[in-house]
């Protein structure tokens, strides 16, 4: 190893500049600050500079990030953020990737951040009751894991007919995928993207509590069947985008593998809910499963660009994704065990297991919000969010001009202003449509919206790990006085 080598000026220290971008990021977790978008003009203004010829420097140029960048950022880490799926990362896990990014910038080598990714990896199988046969390899986000997983479903199903499609592509048979009215829209890329096709994914009716129909699954694959189409996977979710409805994982598996199709679950967000006994039953089948996913940057709350997908033979996904052997990656072919440095191996040939080569060492992070935390910790972080639904859940029951919308399954409750007689769907959805954006102008709470059973509903999403009861307090109230006002004024 080279020591001694003087630092150049370009660079700056880093215990200083972290220190400074620390003290910053805790002042902007802490204060009152106006939306980014009421100040837009000064923010724009500073920014919008042609190209510098000559650089400011690290001290002005970090200074400028405090100043400037980090203050105007999103509301994603606020405490009353609970919109869509996503949010910001707990300071663990922060500090653990930003200590990765120098420490081990890329995944490979035989270094400890090497071991963290796959040992993180075989927690998170077991953690989420994946079971320890499940292997996994990190990529991008649910986009990317699911489009991993469906790669190897594909890979699967031509090889039971014999043929290698990722060497030698599809030949025309007609394919299809099979998934709930309610499944996230990344399927339907993946479907695209694996050449089976966007349309040939078969939207399975749901009952009432927007679960997959058993029912509805066996009519549409055993008609596809008779007409010569191969199914080719089904996929289950467990803890849909929308309300966080788990389809029936048992029946849903049992169907597939009857009819040879493989079996996917989509757990993005919510496979770590069975952390929570009183829904751990609704994950009976899981074990069924030849590939699922879950995003760590989701519920976990790692740094975004953090997802796993889990099969149980990475060969399946190696000849799925294989590059084939390439010059410049030499140290490929080594065995880990006969390495001399660091550098004589790849470790686990992550390149090959997945579409990305060049890519973070996530598992950093993902090791260390476990270290953190243990089982017993996330497991309580993920009731306490279940418990916040439940919670609105009981306020909007309580309440004679809110209506439930979805009893909550996990850390998602759907609901609506409605005050009864003489206003009809329609203007009740464009009523909340606007309450919700009154909400992000003037309040501290930011659910997000969707649409239940046809209508609009109010959608808090319950994964933010700086969400306190406290948090939660006036909401459900502020929601009744906005829509009450909105019902006065109307003309
Ligand atoms: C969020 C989500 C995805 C997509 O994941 P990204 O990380 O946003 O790419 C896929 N499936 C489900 C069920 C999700 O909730």
């Amino acid at each position: 190893m080279m020591c001694g080598m003087p630092s150049t000026p370009l660079t700056g220290d880093l215990g200083t500049t972290y220190a400074r971008v620390g003290a910053a990021l805790d002042l902007f977790l802490t204060e009152d600050r106006p939306d980014p978008v009421t100040r837009r003009a000064e923010w724009t203004g500073a920014l919008e500079q042609p190209l510098p010829e000559r650089g400011v420097g690290s001290d002005a140029t970090v200074t400028e990030l405090l100043d400037v960048v980090v203050p105007n950022g999103t509301r994603v880490s606020d405490p009353g953020f609970w919109g869509w799926i996503v949010t910001g990362p707990s300071t663990v896990p922060a500090a653990a990737s930003a200590a990765a990014l120098i420490a081990a910038p890329h995944r490979y080598s035989i270094t400890a951040s090497n071991l963290v990714e796959d040992l993180s990896l075989r927690w998170l199988a077991e953690l989420c009751g994946l079971g320890a046969h499940m292997r996994g390899v990190y990529s991008s986000g649910g986009s990317t894991a699911n489009l991993v997983a469906l790669g190897a479903a594909r890979q699967w199903a031509f090889e039971q007919r014999g043929r290698d499609v990722a060497r030698d592509g599809v030949d025309g048979t007609p394919l299809a995928l099979y998934a709930s009215a309610e499944v996230h829209h990344t399927i339907q890329r993946s479907a695209g993207v694996l050449g089976i096709g966007r349309s040939q994914v078969r939207m399975v009716p749901v009952d009432a509590d927007l679960r997959m129909r058993p029912d509805a699954l066996e009519e549409l694959i055993a008609r596809d069947v008779s007409d010569g189409v191969v199914p080719v996977a089904v996929i289950g979710t467990a803890g849909t985008t929308n309300t966080g409805a788990i389809d029936p994982l048992r029946s849903v598996g049992e169907i597939a593998h009857r009819y040879g199709a493989w079996f996917h679950v989509d757990g993005a967000y919510g496979l770590p809910g069975s952390l929570d006994d009183r829904v751990r039953p609704l994950y009976d089948g899981l074990e069924l499963a030849d590939s699922a996913i879950v995003d760590p940057h989701k519920w976990l709350g790692v740094p975004v660009g953090t997802g796993a997908t889990f099969v149980r033979d990475r060969e399946l996904l190696r000849r799925a994704f294989t590059q084939e052997p390439a010059d410049y990656l030499a140290p490929q072919e080594n065995s880990d065990a006969d390495a001399q440095t660091s550098l004589d191996a790849m470790g686990v040939p992550y390149a090959d297991l997945g579409v990305e080569l060049t890519a973070p060492a996530r598992g950093v992070a993902v090791w260390a919000v476990l270290r953190e935390l243990g089982r017993e910790g996330m497991a309580a972080r993920i009731r306490q969010d279940d418990d916040f639904a439940r919670r609105v859940a009981d306020e909007v029951r309580a309440h004679p001009r809110l209506e439930l919308l979805t009893e909550p399954t996990l850390s998602i409750v759907c609901f609506r202003y409605a005050p009864g007689h003489g206003v009809d769907d329609d203007e009740l959805d464009a009523l909340n449509a606007e309450l919700v954006h009154r909400l992000h102008l003037s309040t501290p709470y930011i659910p997000s919206t969707t649409r239940v059973h046809g209508v609009l509903a109010i959608r808090p999403c319950f994964v933010n790990s700086r969400t306190t009861d406290e948090a939660l307090d006036g909401f459900t109230d502020t929601v009744v006085a906005f829509g009450d006002a909105l019902i006065a004024a109307r003309p």
